[in-house]
């Protein structure tokens, strides 16, 4: 069905109008650098962002004047603007299965996720001119092309200016997991999950200056790692090299940390969380790609070119070497088919990467001016703790949210048609601690398990999720409960009465019976006392270690 938004601007008279005339002057050959369209922030001299109704003329103008780009309404946002998928290609592919059959590597850009920063935004309304009416044009015979021009329409459109969430405050690089909005809602389920693209970029602004651009890969060590060393070497040289080219700074995402008491620096980075999109299409073995300028306040020019040149470096590079990420890509999602990722990482942190690099600091002395130092590069992220990978994860066939949450990550969930008896890994909750604060309207629930073996008889109904499949890695981090962005930690089991266990009486004086009148909601298992102290819960989330035969169907 068409919106009303886009059946305005389509019934836009002066627009088709001028549309068709442009057609005329293309089939001519008479289109001129002057006569392309130009962005709203292009025509008001760079004083200003391109507003969104320039926006959504503009790509409609530019597709009047190509064969080579379709256009698809993505969502609608809370404050109903459409968000627009576009699809450049030489055929333009309209549908993930003849993208597939094209045999070319497809790339996501996504601009804008935060609504103020903007670079990406306008840098991709002129990469999207390039493509399809410039010089660019014959990298689209190599690669497809997938382009979101504003996925976060509403917090661009913020006044008095821009904000980083969407127009309820959800920050929309932290919804990957749980997809709470219309928008990441969208990229996953329509956009990551059926089209699957090679290369997934999300540009902001971000990093730190002196450089135009910084760039950082999945930092998290569950991702493949012959995907992110593809990423993480030859696809950042030849961007660097591209950028250089075009006089622009180049280097890793974020900026420099110094040491106070040694005085050393260190290039750091932020926090790899997979609700953020740089680690969650990782997880899903796509090259995931986080383009940082910094910003948002400056040259909104210099910010756009350095936005659009990166990602015509990244476009170049994947033009020329579709076959080699092809078949990266391809290995990294067989070995996870067929389950050869052997360990669950439950904690991360930080180290250095062997050796030391230059990189600008601002120079103390020097108001505005920059200096080089030498220090290492602290973004190589090693697990805290391992556990080993399940075969499969089974669950309480009343945990329907659990189900559907998997699914919506394109994970099968199947459910049992008759009862099996087992020998099950069990949680057992340790520590239990809430958020002292809402985070995206959500108290968010770290645990601490322990994991012990129990005969166990799975129920008819119960849930069963194999660990060999495409998303059996992000099954895993959703699964065991002690990850950063597990369901448990989501609050997916809340309303259940997760218990910690009680201090042992000696330490509080308080009998067994006491903490059982202060315990409100009966324990999911477990619970029990032993020896005046009673034991955290037993969650219904269980860990099969052993392959089994079994009667189930995959839910629809
Ligand atoms: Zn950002």
């Amino acid at each position: 069905m068409q919106s009303p938004t886009s059946m305005h601007y389509l019934r836009s008279a002066g627009l088709l109008t001028w549309a068709a005339a442009i057609v005329l002057l293309a089939c001519s050959g008479l289109v001129t650098a002057q006569e392309l369209p130009q962005t709203g922030a292009e025509k008001a001299d760079w004083s200003r962002h391109t507003g969104y109704e320039e926006l959504v003329d503009y790509i409609f103008e530019v597709q009047g004047l190509t064969d080579n780009m379709l256009i698809r309404e993505l969502t609608v946002t809370p404050e109903g603007r459409t968000v627009f998928l576009i699809m450049l290609g030489d055929p333009p592919t309209a549908t993930p299965g003849t993208a597939w059959l094209s045999g070319k590597p497809t790339v996501l850009l996504v601009e804008n996720v935060h609504g103020g920063e903007l670079s990406g935004r306008e840098g991709g309304l002129q990469l999207l001119r390039e493509l399809a009416l410039g010089e660019l044009k014959p990298l689209l015979e190599k690669i497809n092309v997938l382009y979101i021009p504003s996925i976060n329409p509403d917090g661009a459109n913020r006044q008095p200016r821009p904000t980083r969430g969407n127009s309820h405050g959800y920050d929309m690089n932290r919804d990957y997991v749980v997809m709470e909005t219309a928008e990441i809602s969208a990229v996953v389920g329509q956009v990551l999950t059926r089209w699957w693209p090679d290369v997934h970029v999300d540009a902001h602004n971000g990093g730190s200056a002196p450089y135009n651009l910084t760039y950082q890969v999945t930092l998290d060590p569950s991702a493949d790692g012959e995907l992110v060393a593809l990423a993480n070497g030859p696809m950042y040289e030849a961007v660097k090299a591209h950028m250089e080219s075009q006089d622009l700074k180049f280097f890793w995402y974020s900026g420099p940390r110094q040491n106070r008491d040694t005085g050393e620096w260190a290039w750091g980075t932020t926090e790899p969380l997979v609700r953020k999109q740089h680690s969650y299409s990782g997880f899903q073995n796509m090259i995931a790609l986080l383009f940082e300028c910094p910003g948002p306040r400056g040259d909104l020019e210099l910010q756009a070119r350095s936005q659009r040149e990166g990602q015509e470096g990244l476009l170049r590079f994947v033009a020329e070497n579709g076959g080699l990420i092809r078949s990266t890509i391809m290995a990294a999602r067989r070995r996870t088919i067929e389950g050869a990722v052997d360990q669950v990482y439950l904690g991360l942190e930080a180290t250095d990467y062997p050796g030391t690099v230059k990189f600008f600091i601002r120079d103390p002395d020097r108001e505005g001016e920059y200096t080089e130092v030498e220090g290492t590069r602290k973004t190589l992220y090693r697990p805290t703790g391992t556990r080993q990978r399940a075969w499969a994860y089974a669950f309480d066939g009343n945990l329907h949210d659990i189900a559907n949450l998997l699914r919506r990550h394109a994970i099968e969930v199947e459910k049992l048609m008759e009862p099996v008896a087992i020998t099950v890994q069990k949680y057992r909750v340790t520590s239990a601690e809430w958020a002292d604060r809402p985070y995206q309207n959500h108290i968010m629930l770290s645990v601490e398990v322990e994991v012990f073996e129990e005969e166990e008889i799975l129920e008819a109904g119960t849930f069963i999720v194999r660990s060999a499949q495409n998303g059996g890695i992000l099954a895993a981090h959703l699964l065991d409960p002690d990850t950063q962005d597990s369901a448990v930690s989501w609050n997916f089991l809340d309303h259940m009465g997760i218990r910690a266990p009680s201090p042992p009486p000696d330490q509080t004086g308080t009998t067994a019976q006491g903490q059982q009148r202060t315990g409100a909601v009966p324990a999911m298992g477990g619970g029990r006392q032993r020896g005046g102290q009673r034991q955290g819960s037993v969650l219904p989330i269980y860990r099969i270690m052993t392959p089994i035969r079994i009667k189930a169907v995959i839910l629809p």
